[in-house]
């Protein structure tokens, strides 16, 4: 406790006089910021532990040292303490409590049988909705995966609403009927009946009923086969077959077929890991873990916290009939009547002592420790690296957030940028920016990324600066980034990173790396490039921030074509407009054929200079290396408008 010896009789004093009604409570610094928001059942008991010292929990006087005030406020009940605790955490984000971070978003599948040909969709969130939800998949990639085995199995439509009246209107289904992946009802080819049970599978293979399903599998076999529909037989016995190869790939913890999450947690000081297994029908058919840092709070209080976060929001995850975890936390039983009330089912949250449910803890936390294992040895080395990169650029300071800037455009078209962010050598993606240029000319790499530096130095009071400023390019970018720095009067680390161009002469470290390109890193006021060696922590480092950049770039500039479609952007060439496009396109039959032309081939439609010839083979060419690139992780939804700067999480 912060303070004089009256402010803290005063602050006893008003601990004692507490209610003992159920709650939360808020730990206030001397300043008035909060420390921590906690729950409690009694809290003047609950308030008194820290206050008394008898808490026993590691580290508490660290958060006890820095509060100067406590505010509570009464609930009716734990249930109504546990969603003002959680709101109070997002609205504050105190330090000390563990803070689930929202872009880790999670995945579902949907489907709603009440549709008259339902479909399977991905989905960010569960909602009472009446259609049934199924996952959480915590990666996109195992969600398709998922979906991939799905569509394998069960011939559903995968189609949007739209598109289905799309195909509907022109009278023949798309390539997924041809596939074999759709029964095509979109144009009348599936039997209702049929599509139905189809329903009644996938629906059955989702909530992990396997059993059941290949029961009735066998038995439509059987029938089928009796009725020598022998075609039918042979298709239903590789569905069995594929749905037992997809089950044995699912790998087998319990021979009870429960619904359960199960949570182990390690701990070393204030590191703490928690992974989450989701077991459906005795198979894990999901992996989750979660990582906080410098955390101050006792296991249950950790343990209590994070299962309100993880289950508390309202169109949260759905939890399942039973939640078990290593962790003793006491909350008077709040956590599950809320949750009761929002699965519609009895939820209970246990600490198994023996059986099948203590190894799956077991299994939890073992991997939880590996999980944590890994990560502190991954830091170790990122605080290498970047402590390599502080000495060998001269940086003033570590660079412990870095922010690199890329931009790209296609032929003089579609001018975007980006920005990344990476703290402590891993990605913020809540951080992330994509910039549409406004102003400056598509083709001016220079004025692109001084409009963006500009945009982005303008916002300096609500977002401040990083220790590394970092940019895709050599000395001329280098150059821009210093212009835009001086002209907002501020003053940060910068570096450009490039690679060595085909036309230099090797350096002598390249000659040693086998005749790579090297990367070359540009520093304001040094005349020679600095040269890390190859294998160098901190050259790897920053490679990783510039390719991220890079690729987030791209992606956004994918998205922008996809969205404004090639014609259009064929029409923003320079020097092409309405009427070249019009003959092109006519002369050569498609947009196609235009692609896929050589240079003499497109010269000699009328009205085409041979400089146009050059530009469009080499727009097309620039798109089809950009396409190749590396594939593209997972993103999420949402666009920029033109124009628009777009966080992206
Ligand atoms: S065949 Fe028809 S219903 Fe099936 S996915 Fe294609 S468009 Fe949709």
């Amino acid at each position: 406790m912060i303070g004089s010896a009256a402010d803290r009789q005063a602050l006893e004093a008003k601990v004692k006089s507490l209610p003992t009604s159920p709650g939360i409570y808020q730990f206030k610094s001397d300043g008035g910021a909060v420390l921590y928001v906690g729950k409690a059942q009694n809290l003047r008991s609950r308030v008194r532990q820290y206050f008394g010292g008898g808490d026993g929990r590691h580290q508490i006087p660290v958060l006890m040292d820095r509060v100067a005030d406590v505010d509570v406020l009464a609930t009716a009940n734990v249930k109504e303490a546990l969603l003002l605790e959680n709101e109070l955490i997002k609205r504050h984000k105190p330090v000390f409590n563990v803070k689930l971070r929202d872009d880790k978003q999670y995945l579902a599948l949907r489907i709603d049988p009440r549709d008259e040909w339902p479909r399977i969709s991905s989905v960010r969130r569960f909602r009472k909705d009446g259609a049934d939800y199924f996952g959480p998949y915590t990666s996109s990639v195992a969600l398709k995966e998922s979906l991939s085995n799905l569509r394998r199995l069960f011939p559903l439509r995968s189609c949007s609403d739209g598109t289905f009246k799309d195909y509907a209107r022109r009278g023949r289904p798309c390539i997924e009927y041809e596939m074999g992946r759709c029964l095509g009802p979109c144009c009348g080819l599936a039997d209702p009946e049929v599509y139905a049970d189809q329903v009644r599978g996938t629906t059955l293979f989702l909530r992990g009923r396997s059993d059941e399903l290949v029961q009735r599998l066998r038995g439509q076999m059987q029938a089928a086969s009796e009725a020598e529909r022998f075609e039918e037989a042979a298709r239903l016995r590789n569905r069995i077959e594929a749905v037992a190869h997809t089950l044995m790939e699912q790998q087998i913890v319990s021979d009870q077929k429960l619904e359960r999450d199960v949570f182990g947690l390690a701990r070393l000081g204030g590191e703490v890991e928690i992974q989450v297994l989701h077991v459906r029908e005795g198979r894990v058919i999901a992996a989750d873990d979660y990582s906080f840092s410098k955390v101050q709070i006792d296991d249950g209080e950790v343990m209590s916290s994070f299962l309100g976060q993880y289950y508390g929001k309202k169109d949260g995850r759905s939890a399942p009939r039973e939640i078990v975890g290593s962790v003793v936390f006491d909350d008077g039983g709040g956590l599950e009547e809320l949750l009761r009330e929002r699965a519609s089912h009895r939820v209970a949250i246990k600490t198994p002592q023996r059986g099948a449910a203590k190894r799956m803890v077991e299994i939890a936390t073992r991997n939880a420790q590996i999980g944590l294992d890994q990560r502190l040895a991954a830091r170790e080395s990122v605080e290498a690296a970047m402590e390599e990169i502080r000495s060998e650029c001269a940086l003033a300071r570590m660079p412990n957030r870095i922010e690199c800037y890329d931009v790209s455009n296609l032929q003089g078209t579609l001018a975007v940028a980006s920005r990344v962010v990476f703290e402590e050598g891993v990605p913020v993606k809540s951080a992330y920016r994509r910039y549409r240029i406004k102003q400056a000319a598509a083709g001016d790499d220079y004025a692109c990324l001084g409009e963006v530096l500009g945009r982005r130095l303008a916002r300096v009071e609500t977002e401040a600066l990083p220790d590394l400023l970092m940019v895709d390019g050599g000395r001329g970018q280098l150059g821009v980034v210093t212009a835009a720095l001086e002209d907002a009067g501020l003053t940060v680390d910068t570096l450009g990173i490039s690679k060595e161009r085909d036309t230099e002469s090797p350096s002598p470290r390249v000659k040693r790396s086998g005749g790579l390109k090297a990367e070359r890193l540009f520093k304001p006021g040094r005349a020679n490039a600095i040269l890390l060696a190859k294998s160098s922590r901190g050259l790897l480092l920053l490679q990783r921030v510039r390719d991220e950049s890079h690729r987030f770039a791209i992606e956004y500039q994918r998205d922008l074509r996809s969205k404004f479609g090639l014609r259009s952007i064929l029409e923003e060439l320079p020097g092409i407009g309405a009427i070249k496009r019009r003959a092109l396109l006519k002369q050569l039959g498609s947009l196609r054929a235009v692609r896929e032309a050589s240079k003499a081939q497109l010269a000699a439609v009328s009205g085409v200079s041979g400089r146009d010839a050059e530009t469009i083979h080499d727009f097309f060419a620039r798109m089809a290396k950009v396409d190749e690139g590396p594939a593209l992780p997972e993103s999420g939804s949402g666009e920029g408008g033109p124009g628009g700067e777009d966080p992206r999480g």
